[in-house]
Formats: C-alpha cells, structure tokens, sequence
C-alpha cells in the first residue's frame, strides 16, 4: 500500500486586528489570494503547484467568517478550489460569532473573544459546525467529511459534537500546537478514533533532544525543510504509518508587514519547499500517494493503525509513532529560517519605508 500524504491547507480570513483596534476591519480575500505585483502568491501558485505535479490537496476552508462578511467571498474561493479537483473540507473559528452582535467593536474592545473549541458545550460546538455544513449546501460543495478546529483545538466534547453533527473524520490534533493535556490526546501519527470519530493528526516529530530533553515540532511547510519532511516521509512508510499529514496556510508563501496584507514580497523558502515536496510525491508516486484526506480515510480500513508490515515496537505503540528527525538537518533549519525572514523584513522595507509594529 503506497502511503498517503495529505497536504491540509487552512484556508481562512483575518479579524485583521478589528477587534483591539476601531481603525481596523477583517481582511478577507488578500489573506488567501496573496498578490504580489499582481499575480497570486498564496493560492494561486499552491494550485498550479498541485496541478503540475498531480497532487491532491485538502482545504479546510473556514466558514464563520460569514457573520462579519455578508457578501461571502469565500464561496468563490471554495468553489474554484473544488473544481480544480480539490477537497474542500471544514474549517471553523468561533470567534467570528462576535459580529453577531451589533456592539461587537465594545464588547471585544473590552477583551479579546473567545476562540476555543476546547471547554466548548457539546451543543454550541455542534451548532457552530452545522453552520459549516450548512454552508456547504449553500455553496453547492459535497457535505464536508472532515473538521478542522480553530488553532487546532479538541478536547471529548468536541468529538462528541462532531458524531453529533455527523462528521466522520477530523484533523484538530497537532500536539506541538496544541497540547489539551489529556494524554489520550497526545497523538503524533497514524489514525485514532475518539466518541466515534477518526481522528488523523498532523504529524508531530522530534526535531531535537539534549540528553532527557526532547522537542516536539508539528510538521508544516513553513517549519521544516524539504530535507527534513522527506526524511519523515520516507521514515513513516519504514514504521507502516498508513498516512502522514502537513499543515499549510496560503499566506505563508509570502513574506508581509501589514495585516492586510497590502505589502507583501513572494517566500521564495516556502515556495521552494512545497514544489520540492510535490516533485518528490510525483517522482516517488509508486511508494506515496498526495491525496484528500477524506480520500484517504475513506480507503484506510478503521482498524489499520500501522500496516502489517510494521515492526513490533510500532505495533506495540498502538499506532502513534513519534518519529525522530535529525540535527544536521534541524540546525540548517533554524538557521536560514532566521536569515530569510531577516532577508525580507530588509527588502520590504527598502520598498516601502521603515516598518512599524500594527497595534
Ligand atoms: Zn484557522
């Protein structure tokens, strides 16, 4: 069985600082679109990107925007995403709620709302999901088959809401992200279910450890190098883990300095790595397969946490491997990461003046 790797993109608008400062509004297509001199850096270049090499792509695409922008722009976005052959999954931050409520600017001016999935009821959290489906059917997209929480929250109740809402599979664990500090929670790799639901994490590794200490990274494509990603891909179909998920956003693939997102240069970092990662999927198509999540979910039996041919020791871990990466790649890392956005705050500032911190 080739392994599946799922690129989950997460496909959202910005509050864009609206909610401590009165002078600000949300941001809504600049976020996903990304245009440099008139050309689309964030979304565009990810579609042509994926449709060179044949790669299918999951976007989580958040849907409460809706309460603030009335002319819903993102059911373009969605739409044009699942054309191009895509999944368009579900995606949802609670705080956009805010904007049903005509005092919105007095009610956040008086403390940042609330954007949890975590300590949520069961009820409200299947409310808000069913907005998300709902929406969907609106949009004239398939019902969405797999959730992904707002900064990649979960607790039980969350799991709960989302059998409730009929959702068979999520994607809100990244433990690097966010640790809900329940250890059945905890899950780096592979496929768990929880109240009913199967739960596909992104991949959490460890990039580096010093003697008992060890640091845990979520794999994403604006926090690892391509030599560091394919190390994972290539330990994870050794260790029989039946797929692997990376975490995205559109707008990482440019550098900007402003929330909306008016002056912006092309991440030529980021860029590089997702076109290294999908010419690898490409050239290795016999061994790995860049699919849908749900498409993937759908062909992996429930029961196959790792894969016969896994070695006793994965066996024995019940499926939730954390795979180790390496310093001589972990060091490179954070090395040109540092450099290359130093790089860029110096060219964006030569073009448009010294920068100042958004409040
Ligand atoms: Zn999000």
């Amino acid at each position: 069985m080739r392994t599946r790797v799922c690129i989950t993109i997460d496909t959202e608008f910005s509050i864009g600082g609206a909610f401590s400062n009165a002078a600000r509004t949300p941001v809504a297509e600049p976020l996903v679109w990304c245009e440099v001199g008139g050309q689309s850096q964030g979304l565009g270049f990810m579609l042509d990107t994926f449709g060179r090499y044949g790669v299918q792509a999951t976007f989580f695409v958040e849907t409460l925007q809706r309460n603030y922008f009335k002319h819903d722009p993102m059911r373009a976005i969605a739409r044009r995403i699942h054309d191009q052959g895509h999944e368009v999954q579900l995606h949802s931050h609670p705080c956009w709620t805010m904007f049903q409520r005509d005092d919105w600017r007095e009610v956040a001016s008086k403390g940042r709302p609330k954007d949890n999935y975590h300590s949520r009821d069961i009820d409200d959290s299947a409310a808000l999901i069913q907005q998300g489906i709902d929406t969907f059917a609106d949009w004239g997209l398939p019902r969405p088959q797999v959730f992904r929480s707002g900064n990649m929250h979960h607790d039980d109740a969350l799991y709960q809401a989302l059998a409730k809402a009929g959702i068979p599979y999520a994607s809100n664990v990244a433990v690097a992200i966010f640790d809900c500090g329940d250890a059945k929670y905890r899950l780096y790799s592979g496929q768990h279910e929880r109240h009913g639901v199967r739960e596909f994490p992104v991949l959490t590794f460890a990039d580096w450890a010093l003697g008992s200490k060890q640091h845990i990274k979520s794999l994403t494509i604006a926090g690892s190098s391509f030599a560091e990603t394919r190390r994972l891909l290539e330990q994870a179909r050794a260790a029989g883990i039946p797929l692997v998920v990376i975490l995205t956003h559109p707008f990482e693939y440019v550098q900007n300095r402003d929330l909306a997102f008016s002056q912006t240069r092309i991440n030529s970092q980021t860029q590089r790595r997702l076109v290294q990662l999908c010419a690898f999927l490409h050239e290795n198509r016999d061994r790995f397969d860049g699919c849908g999540l749900a498409t993937a979910a759908n062909a992996i039996p429930a029961t196959a946490s790792v894969s016969a041919s896994a070695s006793a020791s994965a066996s024995a871990s019940a499926g939730n491997i954390l795979l180790k990466g390496a310093l001589r790649h972990t060091v490179p890392r954070m090395a040109a990461q540092v450099a290359y956005h130093k790089y860029g705050r110096w060219l964006l500032s030569r073009k448009h003046g010294p920068y100042t911190r958004p409040t």
